[in-house]
């Protein structure tokens, strides 16, 4: 960890809560250069749709014809391990390093191995830390699944992730 990264967290964290006021599954993320932060973002779609907290910083901050480079050291914070296609687009743009609150059980990518991708990917250093401020995303998430009307979560949708929040959230009370 950096000493930086709680602290970004917790921004990260506040995107997270502007979607869950308005009802939406509560992914907050942050790009940030060092101490420079260059953009945020937040879910604004309904679960099961395109635009993720980290697809909306990425267009929010990889417009025209930007300059940043993997030597810039652009870091994603995230309040959830990004799916696949949020990691996929990662791993396209210039940032080496991914730091995410909540593991995502059900389809989380942070973690994916690379050594059978094409060349593009396959010697890709990127560091991942998992963890920071993971109780903080998970009482998001609970408050999210306790209120939400969204019938895939209704229904069960996502069960890994379910129960793992509902885990992460017994094994928090225990340790107050
Ligand atoms: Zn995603």
């Amino acid at each position: 960890m950096q000493p930086d990264d709680d602290h970004m967290m917790g921004l990260a964290l506040a995107e997270a809560k502007v979607a869950l006021g308005q009802g939406i599954f509560p992914v907050g993320a942050v790009l940030a250069s060092g101490t420079q932060i260059l953009g945020r973002s937040h879910k604004t779609m309904v679960s099961n749709h395109l635009n993720h907290a980290e697809m909306n910083l990425f267009h929010q901050v990889f417009t025209g014809d930007y300059t940043f480079s993997r030597n810039d050291g652009l870091t994603l914070y995230t309040t959830l391990e990004p799916c696949i296609m949020c990691f996929g687009t990662m791993l396209h743009l210039p940032i080496t390093r991914l730091v995410f609150a909540m593991p995502d059980a059900y389809g989380g990518c942070g973690q994916v191995r690379l050594e059978n991708s094409p060349p593009r990917h396959v010697a890709r250093a990127m560091e991942v830390i998992g963890g920071v401020r993971r109780a903080d995303a998970c009482k998001l998430f609970a408050e999210f699944l306790a209120s939400t009307t969204e019938a895939f979560w209704l229904t069960g949708g996502a069960s890994h992730f379910q129960a793992a929040v509902k885990a992460g959230l017994q094994s928090d009370i225990a340790q107050v």
